[in-house]
């Protein structure tokens, strides 16, 4: 079976200073993910591989370089799905974890399927995964973009996003993939939307609509959660390829849909069985990079 593996860093409005290093991250996780598969190994292990990459980066909204909620906190989320067994992992709204997608991969190997908040924090040091510090997640961007979001709103009132906040809040990173065996597998991580609410969550730990894989497709998605999670654009992507269409044409449906039926924007990334990887997006960029057995080295672009 051919191996393929594509990435994802997030979707919105990047801004042009970030290009170079989103373009760079994307292409090296990419690589730390397509070794995996060279060496004969899973689709699961490459994901898993390729989304650590990612969190790692802190020029990306995942694990280290997540950004802030209103309290100034750190509340990330992460699924992961093996698209062979069915098997899902998924962690959410989880504090000084280093890499939420490894915590999430041992939620998928125990007896649960998801766990959250002070649950899962119990559960990785059970697993011997020890609590990072708060300065080992935190940038200096993500900061000083939560202080520029507390100055404008002190208080907690109910305000909902405006249309151009809910185009522009966005990072998260994805991979997906399909190894030698022909098997599929998923793979999401994110520290959310900036100045979240406590305790909010959004598309990306939840399967179905921020991840999902099977025998026929392999999707992650970044954009404004709550769309992503009321339209389920995850499974409805694999389900456009259970009709037989190939990956491109499915992403493109699912992301037609989302225009159809939301005001928020994002993209996704896919993989079909027969090895074609694509991305799709209503909002101005998504940062990839993707690579097959036809090819050297990943191409990473933003657009
Ligand atoms: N989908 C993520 C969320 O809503 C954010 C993103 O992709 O940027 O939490």
């Amino acid at each position: 079976m051919p191996i393929a593996l594509i990435v994802h860093g997030g979707a919105g409005d990047i801004k042009e200073e970030r290009f170079e290093g989103a373009r760079t991250g994307c292409k090296e996780a990419a690589q730390v993910g397509w070794r995996v598969l060279q060496a004969g190994g899973s689709a699961l292990d490459a994901v898993e591989a390729a989304v650590r990459a990612l969190e790692d980066n802190p020029d990306f909204n995942a694990g280290r370089g997540s950004c802030l909620n209103k309290e100034g906190k750190i509340e990330m989320d992460a699924g992961i799905m093996d698209g062979h067994s069915l098997n899902v992992g998924a962690i959410a709204g989880v504090e000084l974890i280093q890499n939420p997608i490894t915590l999430a991969r041992r939620v998928m190997e125990s007896e649960h399927t998801f766990l959250i908040g002070a649950g899962a924090q119990f559960f990785a040091r059970e697993q011997g995964i020890n609590p990072c510090h708060y300065e080992d997640l935190l940038t200096e961007r993500q900061y000083q973009a939560w202080k520029h979001h507390t100055h404008s709103s002190l208080t907690y009132e109910a305000k909902t996003d405006t249309q151009q906040e809910k185009k522009q809040k966005h990072g998260t990173v994805g991979a997906v993939a399909i190894d030698s065996a022909g098997r599929l597998a998923a793979a999401t991580s994110t520290g959310g939307i900036a100045n979240k609410y406590p305790g909010r969550v959004g598309d990306s730990p939840l399967v179905g609509c921020g991840f999902y894989a099977d025998e026929h497709a392999a999707i992650s998605c970044t954009g404004y959660g709550e769309d992503f999670t009321r339209l389920m654009i995850a499974q409805r992507a694999a389900s456009y390829a259970a009709q037989g269409m190939d990956a491109r044409q499915a992403g493109e449906a699912a992301i037609n849909f989302l225009s159809k039926h939301a005001e928020g924007d994002g993209g996704l990334i896919i993989v079909d069985h027969h090895g074609n990887v694509s991305k799709a997006k209503n909002s101005k960029c998504i940062a990839h990079a993707y690579i097959n057995e036809q090819m050297t080295e990943p191409i990473a672009d933003i657009f």
